[in-house]
Order: structure tokens, then sequence, then C-alpha cells
């Protein structure tokens, strides 16, 4: 009869591209405040903040047609609604009006090294990845990435944001115990990039609560910082274990070792494939595998 499967129709956003659909609405907003010479978002500048950014969030919906009440519900969210409050991006504003003494200024947006250029890369982005050292000078590593946001001073300290969009996002201790490089390793990146000095460095949640929360610092990123966060223990120190972590990993995987973390376990306890499958204890006993 030739009768052809109705295509899938996705209801909503996916969760990568609602995480795509925010970056791209903050690291617009920013370029065109800092364009029209704006520098950090004041209570005295919040009306402007709120209309270019409700301009900016219209055009970029605009670019979606889903038809149904998840898709409401998302538009609302972002946009704001009486029944549930501020939007996601209205409350970003309110989070960066609490900065506005700070010397640290917004001022690159998806900075890109080392990766395939994008035309939604800051326009300072290098074509080139980054070489970092361990410390004493032992191993070389190359890494390339994208760093959401860039706060500069005038003398050249820098801040760096890394937004996120999902639920949860790594802490400190996660950085401590080598889990979670990211944000150290963009520092280094950034710092080799630019000869400029990294003072801090975090995570900015954005979804119905908004939350910036600072995980790297030293005393100088302390003193800049309006909210004044904790000073990391040992700042330096930290950023060089990194490196030292990401060189270990790196020979770890040349050399096939591919352990699984104590910590990680499979949640699907009926699966039919669980004797054959690495997280089964036994099996990786048997095989007299790290675990
Ligand atoms: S194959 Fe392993 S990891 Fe995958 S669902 Fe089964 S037990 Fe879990």
């Amino acid at each position: 009869m030739k009768i052809e499967e109705l295509p899938e129709i996705e209801p909503n956003l996916s969760p990568a591209d609602r995480g795509t659909v925010i970056h791209d609405i903050l690291s617009t907003f920013y370029r065109r405040w800092r364009a029209s010479g704006h520098t950090n978002v004041c209570r005295s500048t919040m009306a402007e903040a709120g209309e270019l950014m409700r301009t900016i969030i219209e055009e970029e919906l605009a670019g979606y047609r889903f038809r149904s009440p998840l898709w409401d519900a998302t538009v609302n969210q972002m946009r704001g609604y009486d029944q549930t409050g501020p939007g996601y991006f209205e409350r970003f504003l309110e989070r960066e009006s609490e900065e506005e003494s700070s010397a640290l200024v917004p001022s690159h947006f998806e900075f890109s090294f080392g990766m395939e250029s994008d035309p939604s890369d800051d326009p300072a982005s290098v074509v080139d990845a980054v070489e970092l050292s361990g410390s004493g000078g032992t191993g070389r590593l190359r890494i390339r990435g994208r760093i959401d946001r860039i706060d500069l001073t005038l003398d050249g300290s820098f801040l760096i944001y890394d937004y996120k969009t999902g639920l949860s996002h790594p802490l400190y201790g996660d950085i401590e115990a080598g889990r979670a490089l990211q944000l150290p390793l963009y520092l280094l990146a950034y710092e080799s990039i630019s000869a400029n000095h990294g003072v801090a460095a975090g995570y900015y949640r954005i979804r119905k609560q908004v939350e910036r929360r600072i995980l790297l610092c030293d005393e100088t990123g302390r003193s800049l910082i309006a909210s004044r966060p904790r000073v990391s223990p040992d700042f330096a120190g930290t950023l060089a274990r990194s490196c030292d972590f990401a060189l270990e990993y790196i020979r770890r995987i040349r050399k096939g070792e591919f352990p699984l973390p104590h910590e990680e376990k499979c949640p699907n306890a009926y699966c039919e494939f669980r004797r054959v499958c690495r997280f089964d204890p036994y099996r990786v006993f048997e095989c007299e595998e790290e675990s």
C-alpha cells in the first residue's frame, strides 16, 4: 500500500539542544552588551540589560517550531511566566548584577583553542591546541577546548566560567581528586595563550535556580570577586596536580589500561549481559583486572 511511517516528532528540545540554546543566548547577550559600550551589568542598567536579553531570547527561540505542552513549558521557563516567576535569563542578570563592582569584566565568550572553527566562536579564538607541561617539566600534553566565558581585569587577571545546564556539576573535591580537570586545565591553557594570570574559575548553573559557584580561587581572585569566594588552599598546586593527573591518564590510556573506578556502578540489575560486562565485580575478579 506504500504507506510510509510518519516521521518521529520531537516534542521539545533535546537536553543537548537546550544547552546550546542557553549558551548561544548568553554569549550573544554579552557580545551585544559589550559592543554597545557597557561593562558589568549593574542595578542601574538592569532594565536595559533585560530589554536586550528579551530580544535575544525571542530571536533564538524563533528558530524552533515545536508544538507541545513540553515546549510551551520550556519557553515559559526561559522567558519567565506569571505563574512560575522570572525566567532563567532574568535570574542570570540578577546574579550578574551582584558583581557590578568587580574589576573582572566579561570579555570573551565561547573562546576556542585548537578546535574546528565555529561561527559562534569568540573572535580572539586561536587555531592551535595548547601544550602544557607536568610539574617539574615532566611530560607534555596538548589540549584543546572551548571556554564559555572569560572575565578580565585591565591588568590581565582573569576568571573562567563554565555554564552548566544539567542538574549537577563537579565540586572542589572532584578537582582535587583528579576527577574534574576542565577548569584547572582551561586556566592553564588560557594563561599560556594570553600570558594573563588566572585567578579563579567556577561553574554557572543555568536552570530555574541560577547559581554561581567559584571552585578555584587565589588571593587576588578573592579580592576581585564581590561575593568573596573561599581561597583554594593550594591554588597553584591544584592546577599543577591536575596537569599531572591528565598526563597519568594519557600514559595509562596508551598502555591500554581502562580500570573501572570503584564508585562506578551500573544501575541496571536485570541486564542480561551482566556476566560479560566489566561492571560485574566477579568478572573483574576472574580477569584479575584492576578495579
Ligand atoms: S552491559 Fe553492563 S553497563 Fe550496560 S546495562 Fe548491562 S550491566 Fe549495565
